[in-house]
């Protein structure tokens, strides 16, 4: 995966793979400055870094999209971000398979 720019809701973000090396996090979003870091680096030695990035990405591109949406801090997430990571994580690994029924179904 290469660094690259999408569109949210109107608002180009940037993509970029980083060396994040012993910090405790795979990627963030922020939402000020509109740029989304993934690790580029297998610090924790995953077995499938495309798959950890991919997921990863999707994690925080469903972050801008609560940013762009008006929602960056209005969800609890205890004393840290604003969003709540667990429904953030939920939407960012059942998104794939919900967009799947939704093309099969042809209802978008
Ligand atoms: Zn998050």
């Amino acid at each position: 995966m290469k660094d690259c720019t999408v569109n949210i809701l109107g608002t180009e973000y940037q993509i970029v793979f980083v060396e994040l090396k012993d910090a405790d996090i795979d990627g963030d979003c922020d939402g000020t400055a509109h740029r989304i870091r993934v690790r580029s680096d297998n610090a924790n030695n995953v077995l499938n870094m495309e798959e950890l990035q991919k997921t990863t990405l999707r994690h925080e591109i469903i972050h801008a999209f609560m940013f762009e949406s008006g929602l960056g801090f209005s969800w609890q997430h205890p004393e840290q971000f604003g969003h709540d990571e667990t429904t953030v994580d939920w939407f960012a690994r059942q998104f794939p398979k919900i967009l799947k029924v939704f093309q099969e179904l042809d209802i978008l």
